[in-house]
C-alpha cells in the first residue's frame, strides 16, 4: 500500500469497537450499525440460543467468551466451537437460516454487543463491507470447527486443555479467567477426573495456576509449547484470511485517512491482485480477500472523493520475484506450469517489481488527479485472455 500526503499527521484515534469485526468496517457503515447495537453484560452459564429454536439475537463479544455446544437427546452437551472478540454468534441467520444449529452458552462472563437477528439480515444486505467481512469470518469459523473435531479425536486431554485455555486467554485479554472444572469438562468432552489430572499436570510444569474456580496462565510461551499444533493452525487460518490481505489495509486506511484529510487530501494505492477479478480453483480465500480489498478502495474513493482523497488499486498479475522463483522451484512440475502461465500472457513475459512501483508512483502524482475508484490490472494482459 502506498500513501501520499503533505503535512505532519495528527495522533491516531482509538478503534471504534473492541470486537474485531466491528472494529474494521468503515466508519460510515459502523455509524449506521451502531444504532442497532446494545452493549450487554453476560454472566457465565447464560444461555443465548438453543438448538432448533429461532435465533432472536446475535452477539459480537467484546471480552465475553461464548461456546457453541451440540446437545444430544439426553441433554449431554459437547462444545463444537467458541467465539470471542474476534467473531460473532448467529452465523445461521447471516447465511439465511432462522434456527440455531447449536446451543450458545456464556463460557466466560463479560460484555458483548447485541443485535436483533432480523436487523442483522437487513443490515448485512445493505452494507457491502459488513457482509463480506462476516462471510470471511464464517469461512474462518468453519476451519475452527473442522480443526476442533480432528483435535478431540487425535490429541490427548492435557494438550487440548492447554489449547483451550490459550484460546480463552486470547479472547478475554487477561491471564486470570474464572473457569470451573465442570465447564472445562463440558468444553473438552471428558470426565471431571480427566480435567483434574490434566490441570494438575500443567500446574506441576509451572504453566498455569488453578485456585477456587480461577485459572491463571503463568507461563504463556510454555503453555503454547505444551499444546497440540491445532492452536497455531486455527490462529494462522484466521490471520491468513482476515488479517494479512484485508484487516491490514482496513486498519492502515482507517488510521491514515485522518492524516490525509488534515494534509488537505492525498492518494491511497492498494496493492490488490489480478486474482480479485479472475478465478483460480482452490484459491478461494485469497481471491475473496483481494476482491474485498478492491471494494475497500472503491468505498474510500466514493466516500472521501469530495474531501480530496483519491483511492485506487493496482492488481498485479504474475510478477518475477524471489518468492515466485522459489515457488516454481519447489513445485514438481514448476517449470511446465510456468510455461503454461506464460502462454496466457499476451505480452509474452512476466512483470517486474519496478513496473509495479512505477505504476503506484504514477497514481500518487498530480497527473493522475482525475483517477480515483479505479482497479487497474498490471498483468501483461493476463486477465483479458
Ligand atoms: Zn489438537
Amino acid at each position: 500500500m502506498t500513501l501520499a500526503a503533505e503535512k505532519a499527521p495528527p495522533a491516531p484515534t482509538p478503534p471504534q469497537s473492541r470486537n474485531h469485526l466491528l472494529a474494521v468496517i468503515p466508519a460510515s457503515e459502523f455509524r449506521e450499525l451502531k444504532a442497532h447495537l446494545t452493549t450487554v453484560d453476560l454472566r457465565a452459564k447464560d444461555r443465548l440460543a438453543e438448538t432448533n429454536r429461532p435465533i432472536e439475537m446475535v452477539y459480537f463479544p467484546l471480552d465475553a467468551v461464548l461456546s457453541m455446544a451440540a446437545v444430544d437427546r439426553d441433554g449431554e452437551a459437547v462444545e463444537v466451537g467458541s467465539v470471542g472478540c474476534e467473531g460473532m454468534t448467529g452465523l445461521p441467520v447471516l447465511l439465511g437460516a432462522e434456527q440455531a444449529t447449536s446451543r450458545v452458552l456464556v463460557q466466560v462472563g463479560g460484555q458483548a454487543e447485541r443485535m436483533d437477528a432480523a436487523v442483522l439480515q437487513h443490515e448485512a444486505r445493505r452494507h457491502d463491507h459488513f457482509r463480506r467481512l462476516l462471510y470471511l469470518y464464517a469461512q474462518a469459523f468453519m476451519t475452527q470447527i473442522a480443526q476442533s473435531t480432528a483435535c478431540s479425536r487425535l490429541h490427548p486431554a492435557e494438550q487440548r486443555l492447554a489449547r483451550w485455555l490459550l484460546i480463552c486467554r486470547d479472547r478475554v485479554g487477561r491471564d486470570e479467567m474464572p473457569i470451573t472444572q465442570e465447564t472445562m469438562a463440558v468444553m473438552l468432552a471428558v470426565r471431571r477426573a480427566t480435567v483434574t489430572e490434566s490441570a494438575s499436570a500443567l500446574q506441576r510444569q509451572g504453566l498455569i495456576r488453578y485456585r477456587r474456580g480461577v485459572v491463571s496462565i503463568v507461563d504463556r510461551p510454555g503453555l503454547e509449547a505444551a499444546t497440540c499444533e491445532c492452536y497455531q493452525i486455527v490462529r494462522e487460518e484466521f490471520d491468513r484470511l482476515l488479517g494479512t490481505n484485508l484487516r491490514g489495509p482496513f486498519l492502515v486506511s482507517k488510521f491514515a485517512l485522518p492524516h490525509l484529510l488534515a494534509a488537505g487530501g492525498g492518494s491511497i494505492v492498494h496493492l490488490s491482485s489480478v486474482c480479485a477479478i479472475t478465478v483460480w480453483a482452490g484459491d478461494c480465500a485469497y481471491d475473496i480477500s483481494k476482491a474485498g480489498l478492491n471494494m475497500l478502495s472503491d468505498h474510500i474513493a466514493v466516500e472521501y472523493g469530495a474531501r480530496g482523497i483519491r483511492s485506487n488499486t493496482l492488481m498485479p498479475g504474475v510478477i518475477r520475484t524471489e518468492l515466485h522463483e522459489s515457488v516454481m522451484e519447489a513445485m514438481d512440475d514448476g517449470r511446465a506450469f510456468e510455461r503454461e502461465l506464460l502462454s496466457r500472457h499476451p505480452i509474452g513475459r512476466f512483470g517486474s517489481v519496478e513496473e509495479c512501483a512505477e505504476a503506484a508512483l504514477f497514481l500518487c502524482e498530480d497527473n493522475a488527479h482525475f483517477l480515483t475508484g479505479a482497479n487497474i490490472s498490471i498483468d501483461g494482459g493476463y486477465s483479458r485472455v
